[in-house]
């Protein structure tokens, strides 16, 4: 079973879907049963124990819904995953067979709450899927990876679920697409799954979410479902329906990580050379670029003047932004670029002898 679970989770577009939270036996069972019937559905995800921002809210219906989760999996043959906190929580969710467990956005920030779970994981061959923590924090994430494979953990998969932000936003939770990016660059042989739900908190932008998900490379979807979210004690809005599920499952274009076909290859190839000089141009012309930023820091300096010039960096941008428009270029992103090389040419003139 377990050998099963550490491929099932490599597989190229898993969908894992169920409840944000289990609520009652009925609930579970009448949302499991219409998830399996999808044929659509490689694990249920069901939240146990609930990390609520605020007290006086439903917490989760703690360690007796586990039994349900065990028993619904018998019924429908569904791998379970679930949330886990504490190192009691590890140990009840494995004395239940729960295949899967995963550790939370407000978990995978505490370094502390990451090590207890992780001893209390040793020398088992659990399969753990890791939030990223709530804050933009790629190094967090990084050690929570290492504190589970120092205790023997090799099952491991990476969810991104979007980072805390101040203030209103169009997202729950900002997905900030480089931090995820950036990890499957460091971890090619790590799974990467997206959590659309509780980066969108609200239904209508999950698929755009979901596909650009996809469009990256990542290898598969975690989507909370109910099959009734009106009623849902926990993430209401964000909760789709079985067949809202099937409707955005169906609705996702689910890209190849790559393709055999010859046109395709001999096309990408092509471009790719094409991108390779380009790079070589821009590089080798940075580098003319500096060499002067170096010359233009030797005379400031000579003659006493600022290396910052707010009037002349002021001109650079503003033209630039507007070449860049005629040119089809991003606004955002020429700025940022302009900024990077401004940054570099203030360091340079301000290492002259
Ligand atoms: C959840 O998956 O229901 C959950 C609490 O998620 P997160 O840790 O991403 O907030
Ligand atoms: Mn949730």
């Amino acid at each position: 079973m377990k050998t099963d679970i550490k491929e099932l989770i490599k597989k190229q577009n898993l969908v894992i879907a169920g409840p944000c939270s289990v609520e009652t036996n009925g609930q579970l069972l009448r949302t499991a049963f219409e998830l399996k019937e999808t044929g659509k559905v490689d694990i249920l995800r069901a939240g146990i124990w609930k990390p609520r921002t605020n007290p006086g809210h439903f917490e989760g219906i703690g360690t007796k819904g586990l039994a349900w989760l065990l028993d619904v999996k018998k019924q429908t043959g569904l791998p379970t995953a679930v949330e886990v906190a504490t190192a009691k929580h590890v140990e009840d969710a494995l004395s239940f067979e729960t295949d899967v467990l995963w550790i939370g956005a407000r978990t995978s920030v505490n370094p502390f709450s990451v090590q207890e779970i992780a001893e209390a994981l040793k020398g088992t061959d659990t399969t753990v899927l890791i939030k990223n923590p709530v804050n933009a924090d790629l190094k967090l994430w990084i050690g929570a990876i290492e504190r589970l494979q120092k205790v023997g953990i090799n099952s491991i998969g990476l969810i991104h679920r979007g980072f805390t932000s101040y203030g209103s936003s169009e997202y729950r939770n900002e997905p900030i697409w480089q931090i995820p990016i950036e990890m499957k660059r460091l971890f090619p042989d790590i799974p990467l799954i997206c959590d659309p739900s509780h980066i969108c908190g609200k239904r209508d932008t999950l698929l755009s979410v979901a596909q650009k998900s996809i469009d990256l490379a990542y290898n598969g979807l975690m989507i909370e479902s109910h099959y009734d979210p009106s009623i849902a004690l926990t993430d209401k809005e964000q909760q789709v329906s079985t067949i809202e599920l099937v409707n955005l499952l169906n609705s996702i274009k689910w890209k190849n990580s790559s393709s055999n076909e010859d046109n395709f290859k001999l096309n990408l190839e092509k471009l790719r050379l094409e991108i390779d000089t380009i790079d070589q141009k821009i590089l080798s012309l940075l580098s003319d670029r500096m060499k002067i930023a170096k010359n233009i820091g030797e005379i400031k300096k000579q003659n006493n003047v600022t290396v910052l010039q707010s009037n002349r960096w002021n001109d650079i941008l503003e033209s630039t932004i507007n070449k860049a428009k005629n040119l089809n270029l991003n606004d955002e992103f020429v700025k940022s670029y302009m900024e990077a090389i401004h940054i570099e040419s203030i360091r340079i003139q301000n290492v002259v002898e």
